[in-house]
């Protein structure tokens, strides 16, 4: 009989729990790590504590960052009235790369989803409407997904913040309908920003 967790078994388990890895990956990566030098098992294991121990959500967008509040909230260059709503650290990346824009951001940490049981509450919307009234903002960029839950989220967010007084635009030009932004090249979401619509 053996005692404790088999370590493979245990290793390929932990990696299948990761997106877009599913039992094959898990099994394939378990196996070339076993085969390399221990130092690559060591350096990764330590990226990973690392990257928990230091990285955090800003307190106001809710980017992640290593300060709070983060280097993009705290740079007196960007425009505070304008506000760009996306579901995710990585679509701010996308379209911090085409370098065109220079509000902030408010990332809402994923999308509306019945289907999933995500609701309002457990996105960043209560705060992004207590911060679209603290800090006088003037334009509200929704830029969530081009899909049906990102579109979805968009529509329930205009509605919310009608209340606001505060222009509310949506991406929309360029962008490919069921796309998602976050693989959108910079020059087709530059467009896409310079093309958004009241909503
Ligand atoms: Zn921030």
């Amino acid at each position: 009989v053996s005692r404790g967790a088999d370590p493979i078994r245990n290793l390929i388990r932990q990696l299948s729990r990761l997106p877009g890895i599913g039992e094959r990956t898990a099994q394939r990566l378990t196996y070339f790590i076993l085969g390399q030098p221990a130092e690559l098992a060591q350096s990764l294991s330590a990226a990973i504590d690392e990257v928990r121990a230091r990285i955090k959500l800003c307190s106001s967008c809710f980017n992640l960052s290593e300060q709070d509040p983060c280097p993009i909230c705290s740079d007196p260059g960007r425009d505070g009235s304008l506000l760009c709503v996306v579901e995710r650290p990585t679509d701010l990346e996308a379209i911090e790369r085409t370098g065109k824009y220079n509000g902030r951001y408010h990332v809402l940490q994923g999308r509306l989803s019945p289907l999933d049981g995500v609701t309002p509450e457990d996105l960043k919307i209560p705060q992004l409407l207590e911060r679209v009234k603290r800090d006088g903002i003037r334009e509200v960029i929704l830029a969530t997904n081009p899909n049906v839950e990102g579109d979805a989220t968009a529509v329930f967010l205009a509605d919310a913040l009608k209340q606001a007084k505060v222009r509310v635009t949506r991406i929309a030009h360029g962008v490919p309908v069921g796309s998602e932004i976050e693989y959108t090249d910079a020059v087709t979401l530059e467009m896409a920003l310079g093309g958004r619509r009241e909503i």
